[in-house]
């Protein structure tokens, strides 16, 4: 079995906070149900971090490192370069291809030479364990950090739960628990009844036309 960082908290240690959710305690019940379990939900955060229409919140060194802090990927006294944006913006650029299975060749390969120049650590623990490692002191450290979970999602089958609203104003990844692995917004409440709303009116137009 391989494991990601054992040593972090992970975040379902803490409560997901959704926006609003005191006010709609429902949609903050929706939102929190289409949260990945454990440590995968740091790659769901990662891919959140930039939403169509939204500000990219990785977009300079600053803000980098402020989430890399948060998330206990990085220690707090590592300068973040503005190299280190790029390559972080690419990675989560190439990881979302790959996780929505919408990935190029060229992508693919992208990825790959990613993974070949950050080579993250191979540990042997007790037992039959293997944990995936990476250090909290580099951006490569941190690739290899999220590279880890990547890894044992995949593995676990977990990975294939994290798909892309079907709303492409929202954008957001979520998390899909429904039985068939077939959800397709990140809440019924917000995005799935607006768009619902909106074909329905669409094609009582179209109706409308047709009549006249
Ligand atoms: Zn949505």
């Amino acid at each position: 079995m391989i494991e990601a960082m054992r040593t972090r908290e992970t975040p379902e240690d803490r409560p997901v906070r959704v926006p609003g959710g005191d006010k709609h305690p429902s949609l903050a019940a929706t939102m929190r149900a289409k949260t990945a379990p454990g440590q995968l939900e740091l790659i769901q955060r990662l891919m959140n971090t930039a939403r169509p229409g939204l500000a990219d919140r990785l977009a300079d060194p600053s803000k980098l490192k402020s989430w890399l802090v948060r998330y206990n990927l990085m220690t707090d006294e590592i300068p973040v370069q503005p190299g280190d944006v790029a390559l972080v913006q690419s990675f989560r650029s190439l990881l979302r291809s790959f996780i929505l299975q919408t990935a190029s060749d060229a992508e693919t390969e992208a990825l790959n030479a990613l993974v070949a120049k950050v080579r993250p650590k191979v540990v042997f623990c007790t037992g039959t364990s293997i944990a995936l490692e990476g250090d909290t002191n580099s951006i490569d450290g941190v690739l290899s950090q999220l590279l880890a979970i990547v890894a044992q999602a995949s593995m676990s089958g977990d990975l294939k739960r994290l798909r892309l609203c079907k709303n492409p104003e929202c954008g957001r990844t979520f998390y899909d628990r429904s039985k068939n692995n077939n959800g397709v917004w990140c809440s019924m409440m917000t995005c799935g009844n607006k768009l619902n709303a909106r074909t329905y009116r669409t094609r009582k137009t179209i109706s409308n036309d047709e009549e006249t």
